[in-house]
């Protein structure tokens, strides 16, 4: 039984290697940020030579011709597609300067409950209220669903400006107990499973407890449905859904989850005046049955975050992706070279 099973994986393994293989990227931000803890911004230098190294090496291809591409079977090798989440303005600003640049097609999926918001996305909000240098009060209490839940700070209730210039580059869910990171993480993993309407509610209280209102900041402003309208007029742009409140999808009912899905196309199309195609999990988070929902929905493909190559036998409705982080040529060729089996500098 075991054996079969390994002599199985060695052919699978084989037959992939053998293949044509594309790749989708995925990207967030193109900005400059003095804190980012998900590591979502990559900076506009080093999205140039990404986009240097894609010209030159790679066949780049929207994300729908390569999901068609995909059902027909015919990928060409060394396709690659690029994907950014979430509809930050950045991406309009920044980000489609550089496409233009370097001819190269990407696809933009918005979250459009946050489109034209006076708000920034709640993890960013979060961050606002939390990873400022200053001090906090020691102990933290929130009640979440009718359960109460408390925080000691301990030494992380104290901030300096010093612990804020050492965490530029600090992932949130690689902080070290004890640090305001990682109690930045903590909460976040309260907030990352709720309904939009729960979610504002501990918002709500965590604003008290700060005591501090947050304000929308320019440099993590959210696209509106102007601008919106106005990068989906770009030929090398397409505008994919990434639902309503950015929610988890599994904890949401069926109902919930078509409601997110629909309401998400139905708003784009709206603005864009044409079908809207391809959509993106938020978190990457979907079950069996919400990439049925995806399909009875409308949509031709759905991008998750598994990180794999793209070929022949992935699912249309779990497209796997490669995360891009601020990594300079050398580092993004490399990254490159290990998922095609190509010569780049
Ligand atoms: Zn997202």
């Amino acid at each position: 039984m075991k054996i079969v099973s390994k002599a199985r994986q060695k052919i699978h393994q084989l037959r992939k290697k053998m293949a044509n293989k594309a790749i989708i990227l995925m990207y967030h931000r193109v900005n400059e940020l003095e804190l980012d803890p998900w590591s979502l911004a990559v900076s506009p230098k080093h999205f140039a030579e990404h986009l240097e190294v894609i010209h030159e090496y790679t066949n780049p291809i929207s994300l729908k011709d390569l999901a068609k591409a995909h059902r027909n079977g015919n990928i060409q090798n060394r396709s690659i597609a690029l994907t950014f989440d979430d509809g930050y303005v950045d991406n309009l600003y920044q980000a489609k300067p550089l496409l233009e640049f370097y001819d190269i097609p990407a696809t933009f999926f918005i979250t459009t409950g946050y489109m034209g918001q006076n708000r920034e996305f709640w993890w960013d909000e979060l961050e606002q209220l939390l990873l400022q240098p200053g001090k906090l009060p020691e102990k933290l209490s929130l009640e979440i669903n009718d359960d109460f839940y408390e925080w000691e700070l301990a030494t992380a209730a104290i901030y300096t400006k010093q612990d804020y210039q050492k965490d530029h580059n600090q992932i949130a869910y690689k902080a070290k107990p004890g640090t305001r990171m990682f109690f930045y993480y903590s909460i976040w993993q309260k907030l990352q499973p709720l309904l939009e309407q729960e979610r504002s509610s501990v918002m709500k209280q965590i604003i008290n407890w700060v005591n501090l209102e947050p304000i929308k900041r320019t440099n993590y402003s959210t696209l509106s449905a102007e601008e919106v309208s106005l990068f989906g007029e770009s030929k090398l742009v397409e505008i994919g859904a990434h639902t309503v409140t950015h929610s988890y999808l599994s904890s949401l009912s069926e109902e919930q989850q078509y409601d997110e899905l629909k309401k998400s196309k139905d708003d784009l199309e709206l603005i864009l005046k044409r079908p809207i195609t391809n959509f993106c999990y938020p978190y990457g988070n979907f079950t069996k049955r919400t990439s049925e929902i995806a399909q009875n929905v409308g949509f031709e493909c759905a991008c998750s975050t598994f990180e794999d190559i793209l070929w022949h036998e992935s699912n249309c409705f779990a497209l796997p992706r490669i995360e891009i982080q601020n990594w300079n040529q050398e580092e993004f060729a490399a990254r490159l070279l290990k998922y095609f089996s190509v010569k780049v500098p």
